[in-house]
């Protein structure tokens, strides 16, 4: 009995060291990721640290399951594809950047997804509350920050990145509050932040209240940018 509730016990305390080493994984790939915004990152240093990293996820996503099917879940509850920006998505243009960059990189890799919000306080003004984002796919929360200053010169505002088992990244930005950290594992469709008006262009009076989505794929072990628009096109609203 002695032997079995010490084993118990051993089994508890492993579970739990093994529980610290991924969130120090995860803490530690969003301190990268915020080295690369400010653009201190080499591309021989960010290649070593994916190449870690993603053999670290893919044992990972054995746990985390891939959703139903190959349809995504529309990222903005209530909302489908008509809320994309430009036409038949041309908003979306990924020439010329780099993800080495970080906050001053050019181009537009990304889709904005626009609100129903004239005064611009964040309310859908027909739904008179927030607009829920959602993750399009299951996945594990890689980086995010809540930290935002209305006075700084961040892009991206109060953001998440997940990776999807498929092999993928997605990017959300903008938000008013996230509702997740580094590490959860969170389901195709679930709420993950609020839709809202962070970043520096983001918050400036011309810009309408949208989402700022994104998807990547490693390629030679650096984030490159594909265009999700025919996923975003056949996407399910929740
Ligand atoms: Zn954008």
């Amino acid at each position: 009995m002695k032997k079995l509730l010490a084993f118990i016990v051993f089994l508890f305390i492993a579970d739990a060291a093994l529980a610290q080493a991924d969130s120090t994984v995860y803490d530690k790939f969003n301190t990268f990721n915020n080295q690369v915004l400010k653009g201190k990152v080499t591309k021989a240093d960010a290649q070593k640290k994916f190449k870690e990293f993603k053999a670290f996820l893919l044992k990972q996503s054995a746990s985390t399951g891939s959703g139903n099917g190959a349809n995504w879940a529309f990222p903005l509850e209530g909302y489908s594809y008509k809320a994309v920006g430009g036409t038949n998505g041309n908003g979306y243009s990924d020439k010329g950047f780099r993800y080495l960059d970080g906050n001053k990189h050019g181009a537009h890799p990304a889709h904005d997804i626009f609100i129903s919000d004239k005064n611009q306080d964040c309310m859908d003004d027909h739904m008179l509350k927030p607009v829920n984002v959602l993750a399009v796919k299951a996945g594990i929360v890689v980086a995010c920050t809540n930290q935002w200053d209305a006075q700084g010169n961040m892009r991206g505002g109060r953001y998440i990145w997940i990776y999807h088992p498929e092999g993928f990244f997605t990017y959300y930005a903008h938000n008013r509050q996230i509702f997740v950290k580094p590490g959860d594992n969170v389901q195709e469709g679930q709420k993950i932040a609020e839709v809202g008006r962070t970043g520096f262009n983001a918050y400036q009076k011309r810009s309408p209240t949208h989402l700022h989505f994104s998807a990547f794929k490693l390629a030679d072990d650096i984030p490159a940018p594909f265009n999700p628009y025919t996923q975003l096109k056949s996407a399910i609203t929740k």
